[in-house]
């Protein structure tokens, strides 16, 4: 095979589209070669040594290293330098460069080459002791930390003894002969460290560098890095050897980074950083403060430091000239590095540049207006999830960050408060204006008006599917839940995070965006929709296939989920919308009640509020169809648990309260998530359903002499795993229908369809879309039940399953698509058997997961369903999914 790829003087043997054998860096050095640009010569050791040198016990090809001399002898020949030569000695930088860029991975040694002897020959050609020396000391310093493991500290300790004593603060201040004393200490620490000294054969140094750079590859930063980013280990890193030019060759020598627009806003301006008289790691490593390259960028930050456009007038047209051919030949923008050696500039990375969301969709936006792409691949250049960044505050970047604890990012977003331990206490606390941050162990369907009033919600036990955190993102708060390491004594209001001690009142912050509890107030940005946000969005509309539903109940939610684009509700949960104020002890009533007359009681008191609750929503909705889910509470949730709750409701039913208790207690399951719930709840009590349809079929016609638009409600019955179940409720369901077109002679149509949320369901789908006109996948529930993993006790171990490399993701935030979505492949194909034209959807929380909805167009889904924020992430994904 071909081990190694050369480029420079306007050619190259690879081309950016060889990423895979390259690396990234590589492709792309090649690849701006080709174009003509002044790349200095160098050339790059494949991907597949790497793979290799791991197959064959850390050896390598046999042929490699005759390529590598052939290699090296051409970027002589286009330097007019040797390696190792005594004079124009040939140095050369080793970087390496895996597909992706990979932290934790080995990353540069400069001036690789220099010894004893070249030093003074390199002095010699720049007529420049100092110069010559400080690089030197620059490679001995590198090569030791990165490829022999001396730790950089123990070099910049010595530097810094010298400058004390000294009473230097500059290294720049340093003369020559000093650097060349340092030299002696940093070899003489190399010699004692290693019991040998440091290499002067380039030949020996070069391997070495090129070992630490295949070895890097597997050290545990870089495994742990890629298995959290799912980059195989069987890519393999290259290797790139390039011709050095020095940014530290005076004061006529810079070195800098440039994205070819702003990073952070997207703004089609330059914007960059550099320095006079450096080497790359100066820029990053922070001891000195970078200028601007453009006068623009100084003016604004009023710096009054010269830029490099003012300093180098030259060499940054040229160089902004390249930007602009590289932008426009690989349609998008540019992070680039670049040296300047006495007045030549030359070109040493280019690659995609980092952005914001902000900022990636102003740059998608823009690039379609000035030609540079279309509006499909526009729509590809947005990452789903980064929207997220745009819907909600979030966390000042520049903000100190006092971690607190750490738990799982249930519901994106940044708020402060001040604790509280109870939804009472949060009410109370909005109704005074003051802002809380409800903390609870866990959080049920009573809580849903404490966490309206609390600016964001913390729980320490539950997973992403949670209570907390479904309700939380349905509601577009900001949500962390699980955090598992607090300790939260409500008894005395105090909670102990991890050692520290928190009391009610106490400010803190959550950061929903990565699970981060903080101590104190911390800066929020907040968001802004850009006009770029609209364009891309309608872009988006344009080309997908799949409809974008929400799952909302109450009216705020749906009009939000309609000014996010909705075109529709997929799963309206009544269960949700019994858990206010007065009807909350209603709902107990009919729960507790022993006879089928207590229930009707109690089900005619929730019927008109039930009703109104449609009516609102078929209004707001005005004829996108609605898909409303008769309720499905997981019993658990609803019973009353302290004195006063029993007392409350015991007043209400005129019941003894003791005898309630034993009901209640009685009604007590062991696994309330596989109990008493779903259809299996309408079925033991049709009287249920009915009320519920009643409500429905009344409200709809209601709502469609207001609005003037018909409304054709989509009724969902919950948790079926027999065809005989939905027949069962299907039967009350019409009947009331019957009922109500008779008493308000109204035309009504409706469909009755079915959550598939059991894997009974979805292998007997085929027999239950007889009677189904639409199924909605409930992902929640059957990853639950594909699983055998509850929803709510999952968090204590998915995270020891994701570090030891069992389970990639938690299956509840992205759908496990061989598992759970075979069942769904077989839910879809079987269903459609029997009723091909049946609708499909999806309402479990993977319907907002980008890589979740790419499975959905997959297997044809006609619509998804997410909480309201995540509509416009669904938009985008399902856009993407369909080009
Ligand atoms: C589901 O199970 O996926 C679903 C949407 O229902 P719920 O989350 O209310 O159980
Ligand atoms: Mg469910």
């Amino acid at each position: 095979g071909k081990w190694v790829y050369s480029f420079g003087n306007g050619s190259a043997e690879g081309a950016a589209q060889m990423r895979n054998l390259l690396g990234g860096k590589g492709a792309n050095l090649a690849e701006m070669s080709s174009l003509g640009l002044p790349v200095p010569p160098g050339f790059t050791i494949t991907t597949e040594v790497c793979t290799w040198f791991y197959d064959h016990d850390n050896s390598y090809p046999e042929t490699l290293a005759a390529e590598v001399v052939e290699a090296l002898d051409r970027i002589g020949a286009a330097t007019g330098r040797t390696f190792g030569g005594l004079e124009r000695p040939l140095l050369v930088s080793v970087r390496s460069g895996a597909r992706v860029s990979m932290p934790g991975m080995m990353d540069t040694v400069l001036n690789l080459g220099l010894n004893d002897r070249t030093v003074e020959a390199l002095a010699l050609e720049a007529g420049d002791r100092r110069f010559a020396y400080d690089s030197y000391r620059r490679f001995i310093q590198m090569y030791s930390d990165v490829v022999l493991g001396v730790d950089h500290h123990e070099f910049e300790e010595i530097l810094e003894d010298y400058k004390e004593c000294n009473e230097l603060t500059l290294d720049t201040e340093i003369d020559a002969d000093a650097w060349l004393g340092l030299i002696e200490k940093f070899k003489a620490l190399v010699e004692e460290e290693l019991e040998r000294p440091f290499p002067q054969d380039p030949q020996e140094q070069l391997w070495g560098a090129l070992g630490a750079v295949f070895g890097s590859w597997m050290t545990p930063r870089a495994v742990t890095y890629r298995r959290l980013h799912d980059i195989p280990g069987t890519w393999g890193t290259a290797v790139n050897v390039q011709a050095m030019v020095f940014g530290n060759m005076g004061q006529n020598s810079a070195t800098g980074v440039a994205f070819t627009r702003n990073p952070s806003t997207g703004e089609n301006a330059l914007y960059g950083e550099f320095l006079v008289n450096a080497q790359g790691e100066d820029v990053v490593a922070g001891i000195r403060t970078p200028q601007d390259i453009t006068e623009k960028a100084r003016l604004e930050a009023g710096s009054t430091s010269p830029s490099l456009e003012a300093l180098m007038p030259e060499a940054f047209a040229e160089f902004k000239s390249y930007c602009a051919r590289l932008e426009a030949h690989y349609t998008d923008m540019q992070d680039l590095e670049f040296t300047i050696e006495d007045g030549k500039l030359w070109m040493l990375q280019t690659r995609a540049g980092k952005r914001t969301a902000k900022a990636a969709l102003r740059i998608a936006v823009d690039m379609v207006s000035e030609g540079l792409l279309g509006e499909e691949e526009a729509i590809g250049r947005v990452e789903p999830g980064a929207l997220d960044q745009l819907l909600h505050p979030t966390i000042d970047p520049k903000a100190e960050r006092d971690v607190l604890t750490t738990g799982l990012p249930a519901s994106p977003g940044a708020a402060s408060g001040a604790i509280v331990f109870t939804s009472a206490a949060a009410e109370e606390a909005k109704a005074e204006g003051r802002k809380v941050i409800l903390v609870r162990v866990e959080t049920s369907p009573e809580d849903i008006h404490g966490m309206h009033a609390a600016e964001g919600i913390l729980t320490c036990r539950g997973g992403m599917t949670s209570h907390a955190a479904v309700v939380a993102r349905g509601m577009g708060k900001p949500c962390v839940a699980g955090a598992g390491m607090l300790r939260i004594d409500y008894r005395n209001g105090v909670i102990n995070a991890a050692g520290r001690q928190l009391k009610e009142g106490d400010i803190i912050t959550i950061d929903g965006a990565n699970g981060q509890v903080l101590s104190g107030e911390v800066t929020m940005l907040q968001p802004k929709l850009s006009g770029d946000f609209g364009t891309l969005m309608g872009w988006a509309d344009k080309v997908r296939r799949m409809k974008v539903r929400a799952n909302a109940e109450t009216p705020q939610d749906a009009k939000v989920a309609r000014d996010f684009g909705a075109e529709g509700i997929g799963l309206c949960r009544t269960e949700h919308m019994f858990f206010e104020g007065e009807r909350t002890v209603v709902v107990r009533e009919m729960i507790l009640a022993e006879t089928e007359e207590g229930r009707r009681a109690a089900l005619a008191k929730l019927l008109p509020m039930q009703r109104q609750d449609f009516v609102e929503l078929f209004k707001i909705m005005h004829g996108l169809p609605v898909t409303i889910r008769l309720l499905d509470p997981p019993l658990h949730e609803f019973l009353p648990k302290t004195d006063h709750e029993l007392a409350e409701v015991a007043a209400a039913m005129g019941a003894d309260p003791e005898l309630l208790r034993d009901r209640a207690l009685a009604l007590e399951e062991f696994n309330p998530m596989l109990g008493h719930r779903g259809c299996r709840l309408l079925v033991s009590y049709p009287e249920i359903a009915e009320m519920q349809a009643r409500a429905i079929f009344e409200a709809a016609v209601e709502a469609a002499k207001v609005t003037g638009a018909p409304v054709v409600p989509e009724i969902m019955v919950p948790l079926v795993g027999l065809k005989k179940e939905l027949d069962l409720v299907r039967q009350s369901i019409e009947a009331m229908a019957v009922a109500v077109r008779k008493e308000t002679g109204a035309e009504l149509t409706y469909q009755i369809g079915t959550m598939v949320e059991l894997p009974r369901a979805a292998l007997k789908a085929a027999e239950i879309a007889q009677s189904a006109e639409f199924f909605s996948f409930g992902t929640n529930d059957l990853t639950q039940t594909t699983f055998g993993i509850s929803r709510d006790d999952a968090a204590s171990f998915l995270g020891t399953y994701q570090k030891k490399g069992i389970l990639e993701q938690d299956p509840f935030v992205s759908l496990d698509q061989e598992g759970v979505g075979e069942l769904i492949r077989i839910g879809v194909e079987r269903g459609r058997s029997t009723r091909p034209d049946i609708k499909l959807g999806i309402c479990g929380e993977h319907g907002g997961d980008p890589a979740s909805i790419g499975f959905c167009e997959e297997v044809g889904l006609d619509y998804v369903s997410c909480s309201p924020f995540r509509v416009p992430i669904a938009r985008l994904a399902a856009a993407q999914s369909a080009l």
